[in-house]
């Protein structure tokens, strides 16, 4: 807690495109996609020639070719970053959402009025409804095949992080709006559904039922987790965190990874001790601070661009979750909170909570970050963290070079 540490300054880094590797998150993304297009459990659709037929047990040259069609050659996940969405269960349930929502549209006056998402009224899609629309996709005689470039053209506007969930239902038939809200949004039975799928694919049969203690809706998946791999070489990560808990910074985490994600990786690299325990903020917390003011009727989402994870590992137990999420006046001294983060999702967080942001170059978008993060203010934009140490130790003048 930052309190017992007096202004001792902080240093909290988004992990994602900084640290840790995405690569395996943006594989399994893409699979969830194609397992609910394409498996006989969800819309069972018939796959083009360019995928494969759904199974568990998928090669690496088979991930890559689904992954290339379903994102379209890396396109839809820079669209869908580049609006600020940080998490990859959104991506996955944004990707596969837009699809779904193209294929309602399609649906509409073809018997979609006597399903039983319909007739549930406000409770929204869940993943048992999907196979009712299979049923009636038969009905268009195979007129309908996802189009996984349509979602680059189709969204003009500002429209960020969460909104563009929103955009989704408003591109649906009128008369189903109010239906549409309550499924593309981040509490809808969809989202929970996609988060599951994407969950099984990530850790596999085993380790999901040890970290669930259930099983999984789906058996036989190997988990992606095992191909996790840091941006950069683990010796360079660890001498550029060990130089700067040298000079006396402390070190923390906000990341849209749950714990378990967290851990697992920052441990078999050899650096989980050089962050301050009380300075990390993950997406158990997010959810539990979500809970507990969906509890009072308030539904707020509170993962990126929301900064409540940056403050949260900033201010540590010193406020309740609410003062976090609602107090204005909660400023860092300027100077004493610098956030590194790769995406815009990062600098929006960081700007709101009054930290200072260090751009590091080093994620999905690259070199091309450059510019928007200049743009949007941030301190500092570096190829990536081993130049931290030099450049602060510049900004804090020379006192902090010895
Ligand atoms: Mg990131």
């Amino acid at each position: 807690m930052l309190g017992k540490e007096g202004n001792r300054g902080k240093i909290i880094f988004d992990m994602d495109g900084v640290i840790t590797g995405e690569e395996c998150y943006w594989n399994t993304a893409s699979l969830v996609v194609w397992e609910l297009l394409y498996s006989k459990r969800y819309l069972g659709l018939e796959p083009e020639a360019n995928l494969p037929e759904f199974k568990t047990d998928v090669t690496p040259g088979e991930i890559a070719s689904i992954r290339k069609v379903v994102f379209q050659e890396e396109k839809v996940i820079t669209f869908i970053k580049k609006r600020a969405v940080n998490s990859n269960w959104d991506l996955a349930f944004l990707t596969f959402g837009y699809q779904l929502m193209l294929l309602l549209k399609a649906l509409s006056g073809k018997g979609l009025e006597n399903t039983a998402w319909v007739k549930g009224k406000k409770k929204g899609i869940d993943l048992e409804h999907l196979r009712t629309f299979s049923r009636l996709l038969m009905s268009l005689h195979g007129a309908w095949s996802p189009s996984f470039d349509a979602i680059l053209g189709n969204w003009a506007g500002e429209a960020r992080g969460m909104e563009l969930m929103q955009e989704l239902s408003a591109q649906l038939p009128v008369r189903y709006w109010e239906l549409g809200e309550t499924t593309f949004n981040s509490f809808s039975p969809l989202w929970k559904g996609v988060q599951e799928i994407f969950q099984e694919w990530y850790f596999g049969e085993e380790k999901y039922r040890k970290f669930y203690h259930r099983e999984p809706a789906v058996p036989g998946k190997r988990g992606l987790i095992s191909d996790e791999k840091p941006v950069l070489p683990v010796e360079k990560i660890k001498a550029t965190l060990e130089k700067l808990v040298k000079k006396g910074w402390m070190l923390g985490i906000a990341t849209g990874r749950p714990l378990n994600e967290l851990y697992l990786p920052l441990e078999s690299m050899g650096i989980w001790g050089l962050f301050d325990r009380g300075s990390i903020a993950t997406y158990d917390d997010v959810q539990k601070a979500e809970q507990s003011l969906k509890a009072e009727g308030q539904k707020i989402s509170l993962g990126k661009p929301h900064p409540f994870s940056f403050l949260k590992a900033y201010w540590g137990e010193g406020f309740k979750e609410k003062e976090l999420v609602f107090s204005t006046v909660l400023r860092p001294q300027p100077g004493k909170c610098w956030i590194v983060g790769d995406s815009l999702a990062d600098l929006m967080a960081a700007r709101e909570m009054g930290a200072f942001f260090i751009g590091v170059l080093s994620g999905h978008s690259g070199a091309d970050s450059k510019i928007l993060f200049h743009k949007e203010g941030a301190r500092l934009v570096l190829p990536d963290i081993t130049y931290i140490p030099h450049y602060l130790a510049e900004i804090n003048g020379p006192a902090s070079r010895q």
